[in-house]
């Protein structure tokens, strides 16, 4: 599904005369993230889109606040995304308020969520477009069907359950305080988790049928990743349930892709 999406983002950067630039602000080192970054630059040169990375080594809060606004501010640059895990002290929220919304292409700025809850045209964090994409690729009826997220994270859940929410679904979001968790997530139709505890989700917590997205990426001590839903457990249960890795994460990526050609578009056409 990645691949269709990368290839409708190549037809649409044929038509700009120009090579559009992502810029990717990392204010830590660590060995997960700079994994990550490679992929979105290797994801990036095959579309088209120049990468550029900005190694940040222990920044301030307002040194990363400084170098997103002059990214933000560099006419060369159609999209910028600010890398997690941030230094401490530093909140995605504070900093992702100084990312300029027209190139705000993971919706880190907080009035990129507002205009999310508004129902106005942004760009909402990759994870969350990805989860929707997801589902709208594999068809699955979203009008009336009773969707539970759970996880509220300004990155994942509560994105995702506002776009859920755009697509007519009854929406049910879960978190580290929802009593008898596994009473709601049994019923319902599109289960999505976002919690970051590996195999969180059982058999037990799924109504059969069900589609469930499994968002979590977990690292594992041998190097691979897994997700939040125990697959084994679940898989019988569930209609169709995410991989992982290869599920959500690719698509991700390729979400990243759309919103920075379209942004590069819509800077282009504003002059
Ligand atoms: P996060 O900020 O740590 O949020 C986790 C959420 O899970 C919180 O809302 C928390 O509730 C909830 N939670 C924790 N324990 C729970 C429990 N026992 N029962 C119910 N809810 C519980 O994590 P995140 O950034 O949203 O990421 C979630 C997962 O997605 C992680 O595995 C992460 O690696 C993965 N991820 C994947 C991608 C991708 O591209 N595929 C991108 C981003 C994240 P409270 O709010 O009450 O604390």
């Amino acid at each position: 599904m990645a691949a269709s999406i990368t290839s409708g983002v190549t037809a649409a950067l044929a038509a700009l005369d120009f090579t559009p630039t992502l810029a990717v602000l990392v204010p830590t080192r660590d060995e997960a993230t700079a994994w990550y970054v490679r992929s979105i630059e290797r994801a990036a040169r095959k579309v088209g889109i120049a990468c550029r990375v900005v190694q940040l080594d222990d920044p301030t809060p307002a040194e990363v606040a400084a170098r997103l606004d002059a990214l933000s501010a560099d006419p060369s640059v159609h999209g910028v995304i600010c890398q997690t895990p941030l230094p401490a002290g530093v909140t995605l929220d504070e900093v992702g308020a100084h990312i300029d919304p027209r190139k705000d292409v993971d919706g880190a700025n907080p009035a990129s969520l507002g205009r999310l809850a508004a129902g106005l045209p942004t760009y909402p964090p990759a994870t969350a477009a990805a989860v929707l994409e997801v589902l709208r690729h594999e068809r699955v009826p979203l009008e009336g069907a009773h969707a539970v997220v759970v996880g509220r994270s300004t990155v994942v859940g509560k994105p995702a359950a506002l776009l859920l929410l755009e697509e007519n679904a009854t929406v049910t979001v879960c978190h580290s305080r929802t009593a008898d968790l596994a009473a709601v997530t049994s019923s319902a139709d599109v289960l999505v988790v976002a919690v970051g505890r590996p195999g969180f989700v059982g058999a037990e917590h799924v109504k059969p049928g069900a589609f469930v997205v499994d968002v979590g990426t977990n690292p594992t001590p041998d190097g691979s990743l897994v997700g939040d839903v125990d697959h084994a457990a679940v898989a019988p249960v569930a209609g169709r349930l995410t991989p992982v890795p290869g599920g959500v994460g690719p698509v991700t990526t390729a979400m990243l892709l759309r919103h920075t050609a379209n942004a590069a578009q819509v800077i282009a056409a504003d002059g």
